[in-house]
């Protein structure tokens, strides 16, 4: 199964909905900062919120920053996510491992920690970009993400976002995005229905893993509402922006003096990206030029 994104409306255009797989990346990002369990799934579930949130964006080159700062021992969460289906994040403390909670789950919301702040960013790519902070509710991520449109968006939206991962990984994770329109925000009985709606699945990713499309889950969700499932499918994939390059200007900025020092004690230096992992090296040389750079400039 590939990852991938698919928008949709029903209710005579006043609900929108957008559906999104992302099996494979978050297993991508499991492997590159080596998760544990319980950080899988917080990062996995952050991620798919930012796809599903940056889906929704207009303009090309768009981006939503999902950064979630709990009192848990996870430590902060940030999620990047693009208009063009790319994503990246990473955890802060990526080893820790909870028990179960109560329900025999992934105990996200104590990882997380309950009391914290969940801190969206919108950029459009110029401007300021547009930037808005919420209480948590759970730590639960998709619980949190809901508040936000709710409260800062203020557009009555149903969240429901999971990653299931075993001892084989990810095997299913990916979420789905029910909002009111704002031509039909002021009906109320549709806004219960799409709460009722989502409150009836037992989850997301158990569906997912009984095999069921995303088309299918869509149906199943919103099938008697004269649901028109637009028929491109978006891919969604992990993908960092990082390249080496980018890596020698961020080591030209800390200038001549810091450079020298590092040909001198490392013989080189190696740089970790924070979002991805990859770790780059620079040697002796590339170090030098960086310096016979800055002293020409
Ligand atoms: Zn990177």
């Amino acid at each position: 199964m590939t990852d991938k994104l698919i928008r949709a409306i029903a209710a005579d255009g006043g609900i929108k909905a957008v559906g999104v797989v992302t099996t494979d990346l978050t297993e991508e990002a499991r492997r590159r900062h080596k998760l544990s369990y319980v950080a899988t799934a917080a990062l996995g579930r952050s991620m798919a919120s930012g796809l599903l949130l940056a889906s929704s964006m207009k303009k090309e080159g768009s981006r939503v920053n999902i950064h979630v700062k709990g009192d848990g021992p996870l430590g902060a969460i940030l999620a990047d996510a693009g208009l063009d289906g790319t994503v990246r994040g990473y955890v802060q403390n990526p080893n820790i491992e909870l028990p179960p909670n109560d329900l025999g789950k992934l105990d996200v919301g104590r990882a997380v920690g309950h009391n914290g702040y969940l801190h969206v960013v919108r950029d459009v790519g110029y401007g300021q970009p547009y930037s808005s902070t919420v209480e948590l509710v759970s730590g639960e991520v998709g619980e949190d993400v809901a508040s936000y449109l709710v409260t800062s968006e203020q557009t009555p939206s149903a969240l429901l976002v999971g990653v299931f991962v075993g001892e084989m990984g990810v095997t299913a994770a990916g979420g789905i995005l029910l909002q009111i329109m704002p031509k039909a925000s002021r009906d109320q009985s549709l806004v219960d229905l799409l709460e009722s709606r989502v409150s009836q699945l037992s989850g997301f990713t158990p569906l997912l893993r009984e095999g069921k499309t995303l088309k299918e889950i869509m149906g199943q969700l919103l099938g008697d509402l004269d649901l028109f499932i637009f028929p491109e499918f978006h891919q969604v994939r992990f993908n960092c922006g990082c390249s080496f390059p980018r890596v020698l200007g961020a080591l030209k900025m800390l200038g001549e003096a810091e450079l020298q020092d590092m040909i001198e004690k490392d013989e080189g230096a190696e740089a970790i990206c924070q979002f991805c992992g990859e770790v780059y090296q620079a040697d002796e040389t590339q170090l030098t030029q960086l310096i016979a750079d800055l002293r020409r400039e």
